[in-house]
């Protein structure tokens, strides 16, 4: 699984960063998380084609996270796109995209509505689910976390020779069952198996402000994304707008038990971003900041 950040500023576009936007790619799936102003074009300079992307997950109606959308489906639908596309949003974007796009998109947009307060599976993939969960702004705002299911255990094809395990129960295997042979002998899993890759998690934690009840909905996760909109000096006006600090986001990483956090959504009144790494760094090492065009292996 990777993210590649598309966008890192908050409400305004300020010092060449632009409004929230990401990338999530596990295996072949193309995953967009938020839509800010320009986000195709992001799209475009850093090779992730418009068409390849069949889920959008908006995280709330504020304009710098949601002004690419429109523009976005325009695109898809002049690109003669036919493929169905999934939109996982406040039911307020919807009306949005009717009013602006009022002909033929030669697609079909499926709506899937998160409701205030809500916390839902969206997405179960072959290899990855998707799920949603609220968090706390000014308007209903939903966060979204996304696993890789549980890797099978891996066949050794010699260790399976020798003790002459039948076909028909390779699948049971790789679930990590023990065969017992006519004879009432039991062949442990580990054996003839060795242990799959780990499945990673990575959670968005869109706008919020300092709560640790959202660490409920992502214990644990390989990389976690925070909002920083503030400094810690500014802590009364991030709480009074609904939003946080890097120290916060870095409280939240250590109360989640995170392996890794990046942080983003920075205000437009910091050109220099260093001191958020610093501060949140003071509390969480493993910190990273989420900078547009760096992609990050989760
Ligand atoms: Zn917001």
């Amino acid at each position: 699984m990777k993210v590649t950040i598309l966008g890192n500023n908050s409400a305004l576009p300020a010092y060449g960063r632009n409004p929230t936007a990401q990338i999530v790619q596990i295996e072949n799936e193309i995953l967009l998380i938020d839509c800010g102003e320009g986000t195709q074009m992001r799209m475009a300079q850093y090779g992730h084609k418009a068409m390849r992307i069949n889920h959008i997950f908006i995280s709330h109606y504020h304009g710098d996270h949601f002004f690419g959308l429109v523009a976005l489906i325009s695109s898809m639908s002049l690109l003669g796109r036919t493929n169905a596309l999934f939109i996982y949003c406040n039911q307020f974007i919807k009306e949005v995209i009717e009013f602006q796009l009022q002909w033929d998109l030669g697609f079909e947009i499926i709506y899937d509505f998160l409701n205030e307060g809500e916390a839902k599976l969206l997405l179960d993939e072959s290899k990855f689910v998707v799920r949603c969960f609220p968090v706390f702004h000014s308007v209903p705002t939903h966060g979204f976390i996304f696993s890789e299911k549980k890797r099978k255990r891996i066949l050794l094809p010699e260790q399976l020779t020798k003790y002459e395990i039948p076909k028909y129960f390779y699948s049971k295997l790789t679930d990590g069952f023990d065969y017992e042979d006519e004879y009432g002998n039991i062949i442990a899993n580990e054996w003839v198996t060795k242990k799959g890759n780990i499945s990673k998690s990575y959670a968005y934690t869109a706008d919020t402000v300092f709560n640790k009840e959202i660490c409920q909905y992502f214990m644990e996760v390989d990389l976690l994304y925070h909002e920083t909109t503030y400094l810690q000096n500014e802590s009364e006006k991030a709480k009074s707008r609904y939003h946080s600090t890097a120290m916060q986001a870095a409280e939240i990483a250590v109360a989640s038990h995170a392996k890794k956090l990046i942080i983003g959504h920075f205000s437009s009144r910091y050109k220099d971003l260093s001191p958020f790494l610093s501060e949140a760094q003071t509390v969480f090492e493993p910190t990273e900041l989420a900078l547009e065009g760096i992609t990050f292996d989760v």
